[in-house]
């Protein structure tokens, strides 16, 4: 069985410039209903042991996105990390040992927001989870899950229960999984087959995404908010001790299926489909937000849109070539 469809990456495309009456990039509105979460900016911090704790969850709510909280820790711990404003956060579980006890503990001091969250998704396993954590706390928990990569995989976790379903297998800047199992998809591609879903569930582009533009792309292509790991990754408010590696300051990156990041967290290591790095550091969160939003209005002003849904409307992909996709990075030479 041989799918010969293109499967088209965030560097093989670019979006046709439209017409545009937008005067300022504050005319553009980033408001995304995201299926009930309902965020001022589509923009959702990892569930990961170097990106989501108390710090960076307070803060990306403040500034109108959302924090996963990883799930990594003791119930006590992330019940603990839930303490400043729990209605407003979203907090990772799994699916299997103490899931159930954990989302109920989480659901008791007010948390509104769970994220199943593992590898593989599209699984009985997901499947029976969501089931059980919706039967046990009803219909008005809000359930993240994934990750998944195809449109039946949407659908069915939308079936089976999800509110926002996580989308990207493969793609993320510290994953191995492409390498170690040879499956994976390019996540631009798996976000546009999903957004032919006809199921209510919001659509969170995850992995991969390195640029401002690059979540242009996803949201242009139906995400209704994407997740970022990298990017958010090094600045103030993440997990970890400030480094010296070469005489720089970094801050640690990992994927939470390293080696490193299993050694911590279990004592052991199973399947490895993950790296360990570090990252310079970037300063406060909100620097980074400020610039990635005043960007992504940017983006779609060259659309003539004053709104993602208007965006998504409008928007004309072009294919580039790799000698396009060469231009369209900075090529000055460098003296
Ligand atoms: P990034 O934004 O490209 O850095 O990717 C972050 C995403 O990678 C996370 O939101 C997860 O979906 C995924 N991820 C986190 N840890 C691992 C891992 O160890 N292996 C594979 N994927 C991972």
């Amino acid at each position: 069985m041989f799918d010969k469809e293109i499967q088209l990456c965030f560097d093989d495309v670019l979006i046709k410039p439209q017409f545009s009456d937008i005067k300022s990039r504050s005319e553009v509105k980033l408001d995304a209903y995201c299926n009930g979460l309902n965020l001022s900016v589509p923009i959702i911090s990892s569930p990961m042991d170097t990106v989501t704790e108390y710090d960076m969850y307070k803060e990306m709510s403040k500034l109108g996105g959302l924090g996963v909280i990883h799930r990594y820790n003791t119930i006590e711990e992330q019940v603990k990390i839930a303490s400043f404003d729990p209605s407003n956060c979203c907090c990772a579980v799994g699916v299997s040992g103490d899931f159930l006890e954990r989302t109920s503990a989480l659901v008791k001091i007010g948390v509104q927001k769970i994220c199943i969250d593992v590898a593989h998704g599209h699984t009985a396993a997901v499947r029976d989870a969501l089931w059980a954590i919706r039967k046990e706390f009803g219909v008005d928990l809000h359930i993240m899950a994934g990750n998944v990569a195809t449109l039946s995989g949407f659908n069915d976790l939308s079936d089976w229960g999800a509110n926002s379903v996580r989308i990207g297998i493969g793609g993320g800047s510290i994953c191995s999984t492409r390498l170690q199992t040879g499956h994976g998809m390019p996540t631009f591609a798996s976000i546009l087959e999903c957004a032919k879903s006809d199921r209510e569930a919001a659509l969170i582009a995850d992995g991969g995404i390195r640029t401002a533009g690059d979540i242009v792309k996803a949201l242009g292509a139906g995400a209704d908010a994407v997740m970022l790991g990298s990017m958010l990754a090094g600045t103030d408010e993440t997990p970890g001790e400030i480094i010296a590696v070469k005489g720089k300051s970094v801050k640690v990156y990992r994927g939470m299926a390293s080696k490193e990041a299993q050694y911590a967290w279990r004592g052991h290591t199973a399947s490895l489909e993950g790296v360990s790095s570090t990252v310079e550091l970037k300063g406060p969160v909100k620097d980074v937000m400020f610039e990635l939003t005043q960007n992504i209005r940017s983006g779609l002003s060259y659309s003539g849109s004053r709104s993602i849904t208007e965006f998504q409307s409008k928007v004309q992909f072009i294919r580039q070539t790799s000698l396009a996709a060469g231009e369209s990075k900075t090529h000055i030479d460098k003296s």
